[in-house]
């Protein structure tokens, strides 16, 4: 049969390159046989073996298997000069299962196979150890008769403890030989009566029982769950191998040891062996935690020579595999092997540092460096996390919102937060339902935000993100009383001025504080981004709004503000209530008046903006939400309302009874008495406050909107209310020229929001144009600036080509382009349907938070092409939260744009992330 297919390759013939065929394990096995380290003699059944015995309804071996699987033991019988059920001298072997992917603890390992009476006699000969020996037996059987005859674990656990009491022994080492003969003998007896035939004793019929037990672990429920657990596909990985190695014995005696090591440490990256050992023990015994091992270091001490053998193997791992390498390690009486091998698994500080270092040694090019890091686990850098060793309860669990961990004083309402978060100086948590923009100023006092309703893009969540504090949104079992000042939560609560702690990277609510460790921007990262911006073609810019918004995202790399929104400096608490008047206006006039107050505030802003990111370009774009979501809320204007009109009842009955105390001639106490109350209640004051309350709730009431996502806003309102478009455009100029004025460099970008005309961009360009000669004149100066548009609704899209006409740069809003086109309400969307679409596989990924290639992507192509063709250096970007998600910026890359901005601690992630798309592509260009 010379057709027959290889299924069985020994160690130093596979390739080690393939672990589909052979499994992680196997593969790195006979990669290292064959780069000469010292891993004892064996070979590979293939993962091709398992998927063929599996496919067949008898369960048979597929034919001429195990006449391979014969060949290669007597070859290892050649090697190691033993004999597989040789009594004089046995060979025994371990059969070890991996597949493509490594699934820790899902598949057992059996060692010492080929004991049997004979053998085992011929062990004590050879070791003159029996009690080793017998040691060695048991272990064996239990591990066989679980893992291959699927005998209960805990009938021999039972067993083996009734050997330890009547042997008054404390501990498994406590036990003598004849102890452990006994153990043996109990044992299988177990096993006859469990499965109702003897033992087997024959070698190789041990050797077929095992390899078929670990092929069916494969189907069995602990793997199949846990592949789907971790969403391993059949591409990923199917079937697993068999690998079987002749057993080497950490277990005999001073001179022997079993370990683990990471060539690097894996928690700070530190270029030195990290890792531990425990001598005369068996592999199992260091993870079992049946004795305490020791740092790697007191081999050094203890083994000198082993110690020098160790950082041999570690090197020569690293100089071959170019990555931090997890290895397993058995010292047999002063001999080093080496039993397992891969690639590290680290926290992002260690693999930031040692992709650094590791370039620096020669061992890896800045391309592979970068490859090396996922972009998202940066984040992990950037925020306070809760310390690893603190141990707490959560008491909830929201959604993860915005990164970061923090604790505070619950704060139930946002003045509240106000006084004592900025008033005074307390770390406080804002606790809401759910926020509001008028809550705005309670995010800036606060360190964190907590709110017990909400997606991942409420309010609250989109704020804080963008402020880079902490938020848990969505935490439904938290019940929030904003009149009492205080939530329940299950069954116990938290008061205004109680300590809680958030983890907006778990999404996890703590009661009391938990310490946090601070996030380490680290030397190495700086170096890392920097090879990164070296790479990408992308540029990264930041959306920012404030001058400290803006600070953090150039110390984090941005080289510019794609996006400051304006309504955010409207929310302060100086500026609000000229921003009402100028909107409750009825004359131009009123209005005029009211924007020339916001005037000097904006161009402050402005200014203070583009001082701290000169000389990188500032956009700015024009005010974009509704004007009625800066006016009180119509149910609490009602509510004053009424108050106000029984306080004026109240007022009106004093005049009465003032009047008539002077007219009856009450006593001048009394009558002085109702004087003064009716003093103090004015009615001229009661009634000036009503017609105030009541002009204001009419306004409210006539700015309503049945939907304002989609009605009065965006350049609508610089339609209708040319005014304040031109006072922000002139407020831009100014603070230019200003600073042009103190030799600060500058270059504003203009950018008006929600067009969907060319009509309504030629319109605000006539403002700019206009403002833009009046300041020069007046300054002098030649004040630099571009002018551009946001393409958020589809028909921008459509019309790029002419809107290329006017704007000399597009930004896509993707969140709102993302609602247009999908028609999806994003609040709505992900409260109610989006969870199941996802589960249910009828939308793949939530469109909000990962870019829609397939839809929005499309008409982002087509717009930029269009845009294009008209204007070939149009600079295109995106500043919808997309901007700073990898496969996003992966998408902005392959369609051509010029940068992406996010949020300031998202930057790092997506500079590292335009440096992986720059280079896949320049990979898939190659290929
Ligand atoms: P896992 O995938 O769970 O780590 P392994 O197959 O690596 O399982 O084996 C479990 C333990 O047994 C490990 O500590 C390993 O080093 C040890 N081991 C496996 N094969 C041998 C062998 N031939 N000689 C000595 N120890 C072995
Ligand atoms: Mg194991
Ligand atoms: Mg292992």
């Amino acid at each position: 049969m010379d057709t027959m297919q290889k299924y069985v390759f020994a160690f130093e013939e596979g390739d080690g390159k393939n672990k589909k065929l052979l499994g992680g394990k196997g593969a790195n096995l006979c990669e290292m046989t064959q780069i000469g380290l010292n891993v004892p003699p064996g070979f590979v059944i293939t993962t091709e073996a398992c998927l063929a015995y599996l496919d067949d309804p008898q369960r048979h071996l597929p034919p001429g298997l195990m006449d391979q699987v014969r060949d290669q033991m007597r070859l290892l019988e050649q090697k190691t000069g033993k004999g597989f059920g040789d009594p004089d001298n046995p060979l025994l072997v371990s059969v070890r299962s991996g597949s493509a992917i490594s699934m820790p603890g899902m598949m057992d390992t059996i060692l010492n196979l080929g004991l049997n009476s004979d053998t085992l006699q011929g062990v004590i000969q050879a070791t003159g150890d029996p009690r080793f020996a017998y040691d060695s037996y048991r272990r064996f059987i239990q591990l066989f008769g679980k893992v291959a005859l699927g005998v209960a674990d805990t009938l021999f656990d039972e067993a083996f403890e009734a050997v330890k009491e009547s042997a008054h022994a404390k501990q498994d080492v406590d036990l003598s030989a004849d102890d452990l003969r006994q153990v043996c003998d109990r044992f299988l007896q177990i096993v006859e009566e469990q499965t109702g035939r003897p033992f087997p004793c024959d070698p190789y019929e041990q050797l077929e029982i095992a390899i078929k037990a670990v092929f069916n672990s494969w189907m069995g429920k602990r793997a199949v769950d846990y592949r789907k657990q971790f969403n391993i596909t059949p591409d990923m990985a199917n079937g697993t191998a068999v690998n079987v190695v002749t057993m080497v014995f950490g277990n005999r005696g001073n001179d022997s040891a079993t370990g683990v090591g990471f060539t690097r440490n894996p928690a700070t990256g530190e270029n030195k062996l990290y890792g531990e050992y425990l001598v005369n023990a068996q592999g199992e015994d260091v993870v079992a935690g049946i004795r305490t091992p020791k740092p790697l270091d007191y081999l050094r001490v203890e083994m000198p020579e082993l110690a020098d053998q160790l950082e041999e193997l570690r090197n020569k791992l690293e100089a071959h595999y170019r990555e931090v390498q997890d290895f397993e390690f058995t010292i047999e009486r002063g001999r080093l092997y080496c039993l397992q091998t891969r690639n590290g698994k680290m926290n992002t500080v260690a693999l930031v540092r040692t992709s650094v270092e590791m370039e620096r040694e020669g061992l890896i090019t800045k391309e592979q460096a970068l490859l090396r890091i996922p972009p998202e686990s940066l984040e992990q850098m950037l925020f306070p996390r809760l310390d690893p060793n603190a141990k707490a309860e959560p008491v909830a669990q929201g959604l993860a919102a915005s990164p970061g961990a923090a604790s505070g004083i619950a704060v139930f309402d946002a003045d509240r937060a106000e006084q004592l978060g900025k008033g005074q100086g307390l770390k406080v948590i804002l606790v809401r339902e759910e926020t509001k923009p008028e809550d705005i100023h309670g995010f800036f006092a606060s360190v964190g935000i907590l709110t017990s309703r909400g997606g991942k893009t409420s309010h609250a969540a989109v704020v804080a993100r963008g402020m880079g504090k902490p938020c848990v949104a969505g935490a439904e079992g938290i019940s929030v009383d904003v009149e009492r000042r205080e939530a329940r939560v299950g069954l116990t609560s938290f008061k205004e001025g109680d300590v809680i702690t958030i983890d907006g990277t778990t999404g996890k609510v703590y009661l009391g504080e938990i310490p946090t460790v601070e996030p380490e921007f680290t030397p190495e990262l700086n170096t890392l981004l920097g090879w990164a911006d070296e790479l990408s073609r992308l540029r990264v810019k930041a959306n920012a709004d404030t001058p400290d918004d803006a600070r953090r995202a150039r110390r984090y790399g941005a080289v510019g503000i794609g996006l400051a929104r304006t309504e955010r400096m409207f929310n302060a608490v100086d500026r609000l209530p000229i921003v009402i008047e100028m909107i409750v206006a009825e004359t131009a006039e009123q209005r005029r008046a009211a924007l020339d107050r916001l005037l000097p505030m904006q161009r402050q802003d402005f200014y203070e903006l583009f001082e701290v990111m000169s000389p990188h370009p500032v956009t700015i774009r024009l005010l974009d939400p509704p004007i009625h979501e800066f006016l009180p809320d119509e149910h609490v204007l009602e509510r004053e309302l009424k108050e106000l009109r029984a306080l004026a009842q109240v007022a009106g009955g004093l005049g009465v009874l003032a009047n008539a105390a002077s007219l009856i001639h009450a006593p001048e106490g009394v009558r002085l008495e109702v004087e003064r109350a009716h003093r103090m209640i004015d009615p001229a004051v009661v009634e000036e406050a009503i017609a105030k309350k009541a002009a204001m709730l009419k306004k409210v009431r006539a700015l309503y909107e049945t939907n304002p996502m989609l009605g009065h806003r965006g350049v609508r309102l610089g339609m209708t209310f040319p005014e304040i478009y031109q006072m922000q455009i002139r407020a831009i100029l100014e603070a230019a020229a200003e600073c042009a004025k103190a030799g600060i460099e500058v270059h504003p970008q203009i950018m008006v929001p929600q067009v969907c005309t060319v009509q309504e961009l030629r319109k605000v360009k006539q403002y700019v144009a206009d403002i833009h000669a009046e300041v020069q004149a007046r300054y002098g100066k030649p004040v630099d600036f571009k002018f551009g548009t946001m393409i958020e609704v589809v028909r921008a899209c459509m019309r790029a080509d002419s809107l290329a006409e006017e704007a000399e740069f597009f930004s896509f809003g993707t969140n709102d382009l993302t609602q247009a086109t999908f028609s999806f309400s994003r609040e709505d969307a992900e409260n109610k349907f989006l969870p199941l679409y996802n589960q249910s596989g009828l939308l793949q990924d939530n469109p909000f938070e990962v870019l829609d290639v397939k839809g929005v992507g499309k008409l982002m192509k087509l717009a930029v092409e269009w845009g294009r063709s008209v204007k070939p250096d149009l600079e295109v970007g995106i500043c919808g939260e997309h901007g700073g998600h990898p496969r996003s910026i992966a998408f902005c890359h392959e369609v051509g744009l010029n940068y992406v901005s996010c949020s300031a601690p998202r930057v790092p992630v997506a500079r590292l992330a335009a440096a992986h798309a720059a280079l896949k592509a320049q990979a898939t260009h190659n290929l």
